[in-house]
């Protein structure tokens, strides 16, 4: 099986500027700059034919590229933090290729999560148990205003994640240019 999913990159100067952000963060694991994306869809673990036909769909996906800005913090788990992300300005083109993508990889025969998309970039994971509120508090309130350059999404990718002892690494598996 490949754990796989589908996520926009993300360029060198919002990377620098993510990476900014994460500095101080109050966080036991704080998401490495070359792991930073956007995912689309998580595809979850798949067979190689699965996958290759959701590939085979996502080559004819045709969508508009678009710019897409990031913007504020945000941290999910409610009442039990796991993540903190940097959000995401509304954008009606990355709803619209986020819903291309979803259906494409439905009618490939890959079941994937009926949750809302929140559009977001993990930052970095975190342990309710161990964390610092008041800390994360402060952390939060003082970058609330961040806000990166707006990127241009050109393309959209298939990636493979390979879980290890010392956190994912992902592969890139194909690349789908957007018009
Ligand atoms: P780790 O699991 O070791 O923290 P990771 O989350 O980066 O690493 P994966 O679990 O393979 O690696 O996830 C790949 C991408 O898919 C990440 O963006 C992750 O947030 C997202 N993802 C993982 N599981 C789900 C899920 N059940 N629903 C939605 N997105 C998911
Ligand atoms: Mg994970």
């Amino acid at each position: 099986m490949i754990r796989a999913f589908v996520a926009l990159s993300l360029p060198e100067p919002v990377l620098d500027a993510l990476a900014t952000l994460q500095q101080g963060m109050p966080a036991p694991r704080v998401v490495p700059v070359e792991n930073l994306h956007l995912t689309l869809a998580f595809l979850g673990e798949v067979d190689e034919t699965a996958l290759e036909e959701a590939h085979h769909a996502f080559q004819h996906i045709a969508a508009p590229g678009f710019d897409l800005r990031l913007s504020g913090l945000g941290m999910f788990g409610g009442a039990r933090p796991r993540a903190l992300y940097a959000g995401v300005v509304e954008s009606a083109p990355l709803r619209h290729l986020q819903g291309k993508v979803e259906t494409a990889a439905r009618n490939a025969g890959i079941a994937i999560d009926a949750r809302r998309f929140v559009p977001h970039v993990t930052l970095a994971r975190l342990n309710a148990a161990r964390l610092d509120k008041p800390r994360m508090a402060h952390f939060m309130a003082g970058r609330m205003g961040f806000s990166s350059h707006a990127m241009t999404v050109t393309d959209f990718r298939l990636l493979r994640s390979h879980l290890g002892p010392s956190g994912a690494s992902y592969e890139e598996l194909a690349r789908y240019p957007l018009q």
